[in-house]
């Protein structure tokens, strides 16, 4: 198999460790002789996995005294409707920057009343709002920190006078994040933090228990604080492989370091973007996302798109398709990309310019 660059949205590339470190634990799980995927999850030594799991969030993210981490099954879509089952009681306020924001606003609405304060679906979302009054009614205010889609990051951790929760799928462990100023951080593992399968909440605990609805069993999330993720089968393969991902993050020098390399990485393949005469950015400069770069062709070269992305594939660059309401390209640069994956596509846009110069 020749060298590829995988630049997929998600589920990301994991790092090598990672993968061989996975192998070995679903052919034998910490020496028992049992597979990962065979082994109870009431065995001690998974016990163990859980908790160096639980404990790495919170030493990665600094997370202070008064948060839980759990692990639940269903994804950053799920977990839309955890948000307002478990604290929307008379209003909630969203902030609309794409397709993810309106999909977690949607679950709201069905649930009570429920705004989008401010919207940048006038220009296909390729910006953050940034004007716009959080209602001082409001049980919480919901946002979307990174815009998978369209390559836009809320790269500051905003002051909001209601509680602020945060889908934090696509740039969790990309850069140091104030949990403090957060009621919740949630989002599907499979952006930036592991495989998919599970999904992850930072919760403020003291601002649970608070709405007046019936909570089922399942969507209460002090159900998953108190049997600590483990009220039912947890997805065990999934959380032991987030974990080794945890791991690996700690050995790079934790997540401010990461975040270094995340911002020189992605740099690297802007300064090529607006360098390169045949590609232009379609984010905002100032709201430009370090997990995802999206471009396209430059205006009058369009007819290249197809020839461009043939010519990556055949480069070895895997997923750099921009996702189908957006088009043109779309390169996501998570944690496990590498500064040398980035530069065999910077060169491959430079080889392209050359051939159509
Ligand atoms: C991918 C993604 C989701 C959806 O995640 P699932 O785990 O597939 O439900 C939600 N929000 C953001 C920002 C995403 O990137």
């Amino acid at each position: 198999m020749s060298k590829v660059h995988v630049f997929n949205a998600g589920p990301c590339l994991l790092p090598q460790v990672v993968l061989d470190n996975a192998i070995e634990a679903i052919k034998d799980f910490k020496g028992t002789g049992v597979s990962v995927l065979s082994i109870s999850h009431r065995t001690p030594g998974w016990d163990e996995t859980m908790n160096e799991c639980r404990a790495l969030w919170k030493e990665l993210l600094n997370i202070p005294e008064g948060y839980e981490v759990v692990f639940l099954g269903g994804g950053a879509s799920m977990e839309f409707l955890y948000v307002a089952m478990n604290f929307l009681e008379k209003k909630a306020a969203y902030l609309d920057t794409g397709v993810w924001a309106k999909k977690a606003l949607k679950e709201a609405k069905g649930l009570g009343e429920a705004v989008a304060v401010a919207s940048s679906s006038d220009k296909n979302y390729c910006y953050i709002p940034k004007d716009y009054v959080i209602p001082a009614d409001a049980d919480y205010f919901h946002i979307t920190t990174n815009n998978t889609i369209y390559g836009t990051e809320l790269k500051e951790d905003i002051d909001s006078p209601v509680p602020l929760i945060a889908d934090m799928s696509s740039d969790i462990l990309s850069r140091p994040v104030d949990v403090s100023k957060y009621t919740m951080i949630y989002g599907g593992a499979q952006k930036n933090a592991g495989p998919a399968g599970v999904a992850f909440a930072i919760i403020k605990k003291d601002a649970l228990g608070k709405v007046s609805r019936y909570l089922p069993t399942m969507l209460d999330l002090r159900t998953h604080i108190d049997k600590e993720s483990m009220f039912n089968t947890p997805p065990v393969f999934s959380i032991f492989v987030m974990n080794e991902t945890l791991k690996w993050v700690k050995s790079m020098g934790g997540v401010a370091a990461v975040h270094e390399l995340n911002e020189k990485k992605a740099k690297t393949l802007y300064d090529e973007i607006d360098r390169n005469p045949l590609f232009v950015g379609t984010a905002a400069v100032e709201d430009r996302s370090s997990m995802n770069v999206c471009f396209v062709m430059a205006p009058g070269k369009e007819d290249l798109q197809d020839e461009f992305l043939s010519y990556a594939k055949s480069q070895g660059m895997i997923g750099i398709k921009g996702h189908r309401s957006v088009g043109g390209f779309r390169a996501s640069i998570y944690n496990a990309a590498t500064q040398e994956d980035v530069e065999a596509l910077v060169a491959c846009m430079q080889e392209f310019e050359k051939m159509h110069s």
